[in-house]
Protein backbone atom coordinates (compact mmCIF):
# COMPACT_ATOMS: atom_id res chain seq x y z
CA UNK A 1 0.00 0.00 0.00
CA UNK A 2 1.29 3.31 -0.95
CA UNK A 3 1.69 4.97 2.86
CA UNK A 4 -0.02 8.02 1.81
CA UNK A 5 -2.98 6.31 1.26
CA UNK A 6 -4.82 5.43 4.54
CA UNK A 7 -6.99 2.28 5.46
CA UNK A 8 -10.62 3.26 5.14
CA UNK A 9 -12.48 2.50 8.32
CA UNK A 10 -16.15 3.51 9.80
CA UNK A 11 -18.63 3.79 12.00
CA UNK A 12 -22.29 3.76 10.36
CA UNK A 13 -25.65 4.31 12.19
CA UNK A 14 -28.30 7.10 12.88
CA UNK A 15 -27.52 9.11 15.31
CA UNK A 16 -23.80 8.91 14.61
CA UNK A 17 -22.20 12.43 15.61
CA UNK A 18 -21.94 11.28 18.96
CA UNK A 19 -19.80 8.59 18.38
CA UNK A 20 -16.39 7.40 20.05
CA UNK A 21 -15.30 5.24 17.52
CA UNK A 22 -13.33 7.48 15.73
CA UNK A 23 -11.27 8.92 18.57
CA UNK A 24 -10.50 5.31 19.75
CA UNK A 25 -9.60 3.94 16.62
CA UNK A 26 -7.47 7.16 15.80
CA UNK A 27 -5.44 6.40 18.95
CA UNK A 28 -5.49 2.45 18.11
CA UNK A 29 -3.86 3.09 15.06
CA UNK A 30 -1.59 5.69 16.21
CA UNK A 31 -0.45 3.75 19.23
CA UNK A 32 0.76 0.74 16.69
CA UNK A 33 1.57 3.56 14.09
CA UNK A 34 -0.98 2.57 11.15
CA UNK A 35 -2.08 4.73 8.77
CA UNK A 36 -6.19 4.64 9.36
CA UNK A 37 -8.47 7.11 8.71
CA UNK A 38 -11.77 6.35 10.26
CA UNK A 39 -15.04 8.20 9.54
CA UNK A 40 -18.39 8.36 10.64
CA UNK A 41 -21.36 7.43 8.02
CA UNK A 42 -24.56 8.71 8.14
CA UNK A 43 -27.42 7.00 7.09
CA UNK A 44 -31.11 5.95 6.39
CA UNK A 45 -32.62 2.61 7.00
CA UNK A 46 -33.90 3.23 3.27
CA UNK A 47 -29.97 3.41 2.38
CA UNK A 48 -28.29 0.98 4.39
CA UNK A 49 -27.56 -1.91 1.92
CA UNK A 50 -26.07 0.21 -0.41
CA UNK A 51 -24.04 2.22 1.66
CA UNK A 52 -22.56 -0.86 2.93
CA UNK A 53 -22.05 -2.23 -0.46
CA UNK A 54 -20.30 1.32 -1.52
CA UNK A 55 -18.11 1.52 1.33
CA UNK A 56 -16.51 -1.96 0.71
CA UNK A 57 -16.61 -1.48 -2.98
CA UNK A 58 -14.37 1.76 -2.59
CA UNK A 59 -11.89 -0.47 -0.49
CA UNK A 60 -12.97 0.24 2.82
CA UNK A 61 -11.11 -2.39 4.78
CA UNK A 62 -13.88 -2.21 8.08
CA UNK A 63 -17.05 -0.96 9.72
CA UNK A 64 -18.57 -1.05 12.61
CA UNK A 65 -22.14 -0.51 12.86
CA UNK A 66 -24.10 0.70 15.49
CA UNK A 67 -27.65 1.78 16.25
CA UNK A 68 -30.15 0.68 14.95
CA UNK A 69 -28.61 -1.06 11.74
CA UNK A 70 -26.57 -4.36 13.63
CA UNK A 71 -29.82 -6.60 13.25
CA UNK A 72 -29.54 -5.46 8.89
CA UNK A 73 -25.77 -6.28 9.47
CA UNK A 74 -26.54 -9.64 10.23
CA UNK A 75 -28.62 -10.45 7.69
CA UNK A 76 -26.20 -9.07 5.36
CA UNK A 77 -23.44 -10.86 6.28
CA UNK A 78 -25.70 -13.74 8.05
CA UNK A 79 -23.49 -16.08 5.73
CA UNK A 80 -20.19 -15.70 6.63
CA UNK A 81 -20.76 -14.54 10.51
CA UNK A 82 -19.32 -16.22 13.49
CA UNK A 83 -21.32 -18.52 15.95
CA UNK A 84 -21.75 -15.34 18.70
CA UNK A 85 -22.86 -12.90 16.00
CA UNK A 86 -25.35 -15.91 14.78
CA UNK A 87 -26.56 -15.97 18.75
CA UNK A 88 -26.65 -12.24 19.30
CA UNK A 89 -28.64 -11.82 15.42
CA UNK A 90 -26.59 -8.38 15.69
CA UNK A 91 -23.32 -7.84 13.62
CA UNK A 92 -20.87 -5.15 15.22
CA UNK A 93 -18.14 -5.46 12.79
CA UNK A 94 -17.94 -5.90 9.02
CA UNK A 95 -15.38 -6.52 6.73
CA UNK A 96 -14.49 -8.62 3.52
CA UNK A 97 -12.58 -11.67 3.03
CA UNK A 98 -12.56 -13.56 -0.58
CA UNK A 99 -14.89 -11.40 -1.38
CA UNK A 100 -17.85 -12.42 0.93
CA UNK A 101 -19.28 -9.72 3.89
CA UNK A 102 -18.24 -11.25 7.00
CA UNK A 103 -19.47 -10.27 10.07
CA UNK A 104 -18.93 -10.69 13.89
CA UNK A 105 -20.19 -9.11 17.03
CA UNK A 106 -17.35 -7.82 19.27
CA UNK A 107 -19.00 -7.00 22.47
CA UNK A 108 -18.99 -10.16 24.87
CA UNK A 109 -15.35 -10.16 23.76
CA UNK A 110 -14.84 -6.40 24.90
CA UNK A 111 -16.84 -7.39 27.73
CA UNK A 112 -14.91 -10.54 28.63
CA UNK A 113 -11.33 -8.89 28.27
CA UNK A 114 -12.62 -6.03 30.64
CA UNK A 115 -13.50 -7.88 33.22
CA UNK A 116 -9.98 -9.65 33.28
CA UNK A 117 -8.31 -6.49 33.53
CA UNK A 118 -10.59 -5.95 36.21
CA UNK A 119 -9.06 -8.99 37.90
CA UNK A 120 -12.75 -11.08 37.27
CA UNK A 121 -11.70 -14.29 35.22
CA UNK A 122 -14.93 -16.01 34.83
CA UNK A 123 -13.62 -19.61 35.13
CA UNK A 124 -16.01 -20.92 37.85
CA UNK A 125 -17.71 -17.74 38.43
CA UNK A 126 -21.55 -17.47 38.93
CA UNK A 127 -22.54 -14.56 36.56
CA UNK A 128 -26.00 -12.73 37.06
CA UNK A 129 -26.75 -11.07 33.52
CA UNK A 130 -29.54 -8.42 33.78
CA UNK A 131 -31.24 -7.69 30.39
CA UNK A 132 -32.42 -9.72 27.31
CA UNK A 133 -31.77 -7.16 24.04
CA UNK A 134 -29.07 -7.02 21.79
CA UNK A 135 -26.34 -6.48 24.10
CA UNK A 136 -27.52 -9.09 26.50
CA UNK A 137 -27.11 -11.64 23.41
CA UNK A 138 -24.05 -10.51 22.27
CA UNK A 139 -22.49 -11.42 25.90
CA UNK A 140 -24.01 -14.37 26.84
CA UNK A 141 -22.23 -16.95 24.79
CA UNK A 142 -18.83 -15.41 25.09
CA UNK A 143 -19.24 -15.32 29.10
CA UNK A 144 -19.68 -19.17 29.17
CA UNK A 145 -16.78 -19.33 26.57
CA UNK A 146 -14.84 -17.28 29.44
CA UNK A 147 -15.55 -20.76 31.51
CA UNK A 148 -18.28 -19.24 33.47
CA UNK A 149 -20.27 -21.73 35.92
CA UNK A 150 -23.65 -20.67 36.03
CA UNK A 151 -24.79 -18.12 33.96
CA UNK A 152 -28.94 -16.68 34.81
CA UNK A 153 -30.51 -13.67 32.88
CA UNK A 154 -33.13 -12.25 34.04
CA UNK A 155 -35.31 -9.53 31.94
CA UNK A 156 -38.09 -6.96 33.10
CA UNK A 157 -40.22 -8.85 30.09
CA UNK A 158 -39.09 -12.70 31.28
CA UNK A 159 -40.35 -14.30 28.34
CA UNK A 160 -37.12 -12.33 26.22
CA UNK A 161 -34.74 -13.71 28.68
CA UNK A 162 -36.51 -17.50 28.35
CA UNK A 163 -36.20 -17.24 24.78
CA UNK A 164 -32.38 -16.28 24.81
CA UNK A 165 -31.60 -18.90 27.37
CA UNK A 166 -33.43 -21.92 24.58
CA UNK A 167 -31.19 -20.06 22.05
CA UNK A 168 -28.32 -20.40 23.90
CA UNK A 169 -29.10 -23.97 25.07
CA UNK A 170 -29.36 -24.55 21.27
CA UNK A 171 -26.17 -23.01 20.55
CA UNK A 172 -24.09 -25.15 22.93
CA UNK A 173 -25.68 -28.14 21.93
CA UNK A 174 -24.73 -28.06 18.29
CA UNK A 175 -21.18 -26.48 19.91
CA UNK A 176 -20.74 -27.71 22.52
CA UNK A 177 -18.07 -26.06 25.77
CA UNK A 178 -15.76 -28.14 27.45
CA UNK A 179 -17.89 -27.92 30.64
CA UNK A 180 -21.04 -27.90 31.21
CA UNK A 181 -22.39 -24.12 32.98
CA UNK A 182 -26.07 -24.76 35.04
CA UNK A 183 -28.57 -21.91 32.75
CA UNK A 184 -31.36 -20.33 34.17
CA UNK A 185 -33.58 -17.68 33.18
CA UNK A 186 -36.56 -15.57 34.74
CA UNK A 187 -38.24 -11.99 35.70
CA UNK A 188 -36.03 -9.15 37.48
CA UNK A 189 -37.57 -10.48 40.87
CA UNK A 190 -35.54 -14.16 40.41
CA UNK A 191 -32.11 -12.97 41.70
CA UNK A 192 -32.15 -16.33 44.26
CA UNK A 193 -28.66 -17.58 45.03
CA UNK A 194 -25.56 -16.18 45.57
CA UNK A 195 -23.61 -14.18 42.73
CA UNK A 196 -19.61 -13.20 41.64
CA UNK A 197 -20.47 -10.83 38.84
CA UNK A 198 -23.48 -9.55 38.07
CA UNK A 199 -23.97 -7.41 34.36
CA UNK A 200 -26.51 -5.10 33.79
CA UNK A 201 -27.17 -5.07 30.21
CA UNK A 202 -30.04 -2.90 30.17
CA UNK A 203 -30.70 0.23 28.89
CA UNK A 204 -32.45 1.71 32.27
CA UNK A 205 -29.17 3.45 32.96
CA UNK A 206 -29.38 5.74 30.19
CA UNK A 207 -32.62 7.36 31.68
CA UNK A 208 -30.75 7.70 34.92
CA UNK A 209 -33.00 4.53 36.20
CA UNK A 210 -32.04 0.85 37.44
CA UNK A 211 -33.46 -1.77 36.32
CA UNK A 212 -36.22 -3.08 39.52
CA UNK A 213 -34.76 -5.87 40.10
CA UNK A 214 -34.81 -8.78 43.56
CA UNK A 215 -32.09 -8.17 45.91
CA UNK A 216 -28.68 -9.49 44.95
CA UNK A 217 -26.47 -11.63 47.25
CA UNK A 218 -23.20 -10.19 46.37
CA UNK A 219 -20.69 -13.65 47.04
CA UNK A 220 -17.23 -11.69 48.44
CA UNK A 221 -15.02 -10.04 45.84
CA UNK A 222 -18.22 -9.76 43.64
CA UNK A 223 -18.09 -7.49 40.70
CA UNK A 224 -20.88 -5.50 39.64
CA UNK A 225 -20.81 -4.33 35.99
CA UNK A 226 -22.93 -1.73 34.25
CA UNK A 227 -22.47 -1.58 30.56
CA UNK A 228 -24.06 1.95 30.33
CA UNK A 229 -20.63 4.59 31.09
CA UNK A 230 -20.87 8.04 32.49
CA UNK A 231 -18.86 10.37 34.75
CA UNK A 232 -21.09 9.60 37.96
CA UNK A 233 -21.86 5.77 38.82
CA UNK A 234 -25.27 4.91 37.58
CA UNK A 235 -28.27 4.42 39.79
CA UNK A 236 -27.63 0.73 39.51
CA UNK A 237 -23.78 0.89 40.75
CA UNK A 238 -25.09 2.44 43.97
CA UNK A 239 -27.79 0.09 44.60
CA UNK A 240 -24.84 -2.95 43.95
CA UNK A 241 -23.00 -1.03 46.38
CA UNK A 242 -25.43 -0.83 48.69
CA UNK A 243 -26.22 -4.21 48.35
CA UNK A 244 -22.71 -5.51 49.44
CA UNK A 245 -20.91 -6.13 45.70
CA UNK A 246 -16.81 -5.25 46.14
CA UNK A 247 -16.05 -3.57 43.06
CA UNK A 248 -18.57 -1.18 40.73
CA UNK A 249 -17.87 -0.40 37.08
CA UNK A 250 -18.96 1.24 34.24
CA UNK A 251 -18.85 -0.44 30.60
CA UNK A 252 -16.17 2.70 29.25
CA UNK A 253 -13.79 -0.06 29.38
CA UNK A 254 -16.15 -2.62 27.56
CA UNK A 255 -16.33 0.08 24.74
CA UNK A 256 -13.01 0.16 24.31
CA UNK A 257 -11.95 -3.66 24.48
CA UNK A 258 -15.03 -4.29 21.69
CA UNK A 259 -13.55 -1.93 19.26
CA UNK A 260 -9.80 -3.04 20.14
CA UNK A 261 -11.45 -6.57 18.76
CA UNK A 262 -12.90 -4.93 15.82
CA UNK A 263 -9.45 -3.25 15.08
CA UNK A 264 -7.63 -6.83 15.59
CA UNK A 265 -9.83 -8.10 13.50
CA UNK A 266 -9.36 -5.83 10.67
CA UNK A 267 -6.13 -5.26 11.52
CA UNK A 268 -4.33 -8.79 12.95
CA UNK A 269 -3.02 -6.62 15.80
CA UNK A 270 -4.79 -6.46 18.86
CA UNK A 271 -3.90 -2.63 20.27
CA UNK A 272 -3.36 -1.38 23.43
CA UNK A 273 -6.07 0.23 25.09
CA UNK A 274 -5.05 2.07 28.58
CA UNK A 275 -4.06 5.41 27.48
CA UNK A 276 -7.59 6.11 25.24
CA UNK A 277 -9.15 4.57 28.35
CA UNK A 278 -8.00 6.90 30.39
CA UNK A 279 -8.16 9.87 27.45
CA UNK A 280 -11.93 9.36 27.52
CA UNK A 281 -12.55 8.69 31.29
CA UNK A 282 -10.84 12.52 31.21
CA UNK A 283 -13.24 14.01 28.72
CA UNK A 284 -16.25 12.24 30.27
CA UNK A 285 -15.36 14.17 33.58
CA UNK A 286 -14.64 17.08 32.16
CA UNK A 287 -17.66 17.22 30.30
CA UNK A 288 -19.75 16.56 33.14
P1 LIG B 1 -32.04 -3.04 23.66
O1 LIG B 1 -32.94 -1.92 23.39
O2 LIG B 1 -31.84 -4.12 22.68
O3 LIG B 1 -32.50 -3.77 25.03
C1 LIG B 1 -32.82 -3.02 26.16
C2 LIG B 1 -32.88 -3.93 27.39
O4 LIG B 1 -33.03 -3.10 28.54
C3 LIG B 1 -34.05 -4.91 27.40
O5 LIG B 1 -33.66 -6.07 28.08
C4 LIG B 1 -35.12 -4.12 28.19
O6 LIG B 1 -36.06 -4.94 28.81
C5 LIG B 1 -34.23 -3.48 29.23
N1 LIG B 1 -34.76 -2.27 29.86
C6 LIG B 1 -34.88 -1.04 29.32
N2 LIG B 1 -35.32 -0.16 30.22
C7 LIG B 1 -35.47 -0.86 31.38
C8 LIG B 1 -35.91 -0.50 32.69
N3 LIG B 1 -36.27 0.75 33.00
N4 LIG B 1 -35.93 -1.46 33.63
C9 LIG B 1 -35.56 -2.72 33.34
N5 LIG B 1 -35.14 -3.13 32.12
C10 LIG B 1 -35.10 -2.20 31.15
O7 LIG B 1 -30.64 -2.35 24.04
P2 LIG B 1 -29.20 -3.04 23.98
O8 LIG B 1 -29.32 -4.40 24.57
O9 LIG B 1 -28.64 -2.91 22.62
O10 LIG B 1 -28.32 -2.10 24.91
C11 LIG B 1 -28.45 -2.12 26.33
C12 LIG B 1 -27.47 -1.15 26.92
O11 LIG B 1 -26.13 -1.61 26.79
C13 LIG B 1 -27.53 0.22 26.24
O12 LIG B 1 -27.66 1.18 27.26
C14 LIG B 1 -26.21 0.35 25.53
O13 LIG B 1 -25.75 1.67 25.55
C15 LIG B 1 -25.30 -0.54 26.37
N6 LIG B 1 -24.21 -1.10 25.58
C16 LIG B 1 -22.93 -0.79 25.94
C17 LIG B 1 -21.86 -1.29 25.24
C18 LIG B 1 -20.48 -0.93 25.67
O14 LIG B 1 -19.55 -1.19 24.88
N7 LIG B 1 -20.26 -0.38 26.84
C19 LIG B 1 -22.04 -2.18 24.06
C20 LIG B 1 -23.44 -2.46 23.78
C21 LIG B 1 -24.46 -1.92 24.51
P3 LIG B 1 -37.39 -5.44 28.01
O15 LIG B 1 -36.96 -6.58 27.17
O16 LIG B 1 -38.33 -5.83 29.09
O17 LIG B 1 -37.87 -4.26 27.21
Amino acid sequence: MNPSTPYRCAVIGNPIAHSLSPDIHHAFAQALDLPVQYERILCTADDFDNRVAEFFAQGGRGLNITVPFKERAFTLSQKHCQPRAQLAGAVNTLWVADQQLHGDNTDGEGLVVDLQRLGKELKGQRVLLIGAGGAARGVALPLLAAGAQSLKIINRSPERAHQLLQQLEQQLTQQPLGSQPSLASGGLQDTAGQWDVVINATSASLDNDRPEHGTISYASQALAYDMVYGAKPTAFMQTAQQQGAAQCVDGLGMLVEQAASSFAIWFGQRPPTTAIRAQLRQQLFSSS
